[in-house]
């Protein structure tokens, strides 16, 4: 286990739940109730120099943007409305190679703020702190939930289907850095079909769907033929021995999101292709536990879940 499902197995072990907390630990982000009929949806993510990126090979731009757009990823996979960001930063002192703190932190903010515009997300405050250590960016965001509800990882039932948003595979290449979180996609279809579960690609498309289908107590099948290679998995692919299908199913960061829908409701979908991207049929919920790949001849065998675990080895 790594150090980050350790540490997440003793929280929830012995972190006492409150009384307007709906859904804790364990999903994109929490859920709350508030007063009214509506729900706060909140998520935070720290990314640090050399570990989610590397600060002489990026844009401080670059940096604020990711660091914005995973947790507008997170409130999607929630399929709530974001409304706010916190944003706390530690900088190192002496600033990088080419920039001083204070111009570093700037472009960072130069980063978040047109993603922010974009998604109407208020950056309402923060705090900044600086050390002889590395930089290291911490944002909370948070969003509230429409009419249709949360979508949470645990509503899926045996026989779902699994949809994909987009394509897979190659973030390295990119897309890791220009994360486009896949909110209007998600409102959208949350608001006009039947979903019963959703999470978003962070550290693989394996790793995130077995994640989905144990929180709902299943097992999944993903439909090797049927991934949507991005051209970047297939790029990828001629410079190393991994396949288009293996750099898809683990690669990470493709901030994609992955539905389970019932399945005439999937039919729907997929025929409607309501969104300006692609959506794609990848596999679906099993009562059989575990995580399986089926190949073009429908044959099953197990999959391994790999994919990037953060605080340890995959
Ligand atoms: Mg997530």
């Amino acid at each position: 286990m790594s150090l980050e499902s350790e540490l997440i197995a003793w929280l929830q072990e012995n972190l006492p739940t409150g009384p307007r907390l709906d859904i804790g630990l364990g999903d994109d982000a929490a859920v709350f109730s508030g007063e009214g009929s509506g729900k706060q949806v909140v998520t935070t993510d720290l990314l640090t120099d050399e570990v989610d990126f590397l600060i002489d090979e990026v844009q401080p731009e670059q940096i604020g943007h990711k660091a914005l757009g995973v947790n507008l990823s997170d409130l999607a996979a929630m399929a709530a409305r974001p409304v706010a960001a916190f944003v706390s930063l530690v900088l190192p002192r002496k600033g990088t190679a080419s920039c001083a703190a204070l111009d570093l932190a700037i472009g960072l903010y130069q980063g978040m703020l047109p993603l922010a515009e974009r998604f109407d997300v208020t950056i309402a405050g923060g705090d900044t702190n600086s050390w002889d250590g590395r930089l290291a960016i911490c944002i909370t965001a948070f969003g509230e939930t429409t009419d249709c509800g949360p979508l949470v990882r645990s509503g899926g039932q045996a026989g779902d289907q699994l949809l994909v948003t987009g394509q897979l595979g190659g973030s390295i290449l990119g897309r890791h850095l220009q994360v486009e979180p896949r909110v209007h996609e998600a409102l959208l279809l949350n608001e006009r079909y039947e979903l019963h579960a959703g999470i978003d690609i962070s550290d693989g498309l394996a790793l995130d769907t077995s994640r989905l289908a144990m929180a709902s107590g299943l097992g999944a099948t993903l439909n090797l033929p049927a991934l949507p290679l991005s051209d970047a998995a297939s790029k990828l692919s001629e410079k190393d021995a991994r396949s288009p299908i293996e750099h898809a199913l683990s690669d990470g960061e493709d901030f994609e999101l992955i539905f389970a829908v019932p399945d005439d409701e999937a039919t729907r979908i997929l025929r409607d292709q309501p969104l300006e991207i692609p959506i794609t049929r990848i596999g679906e919920l099993t009562q059989q536990p575990g995580l399986w790949q089926q190949d073009a001849t429908g044959k099953q065998k197990p999959l391994q879940p790999q994919g990037f675990e953060h605080g340890g080895q995959a």
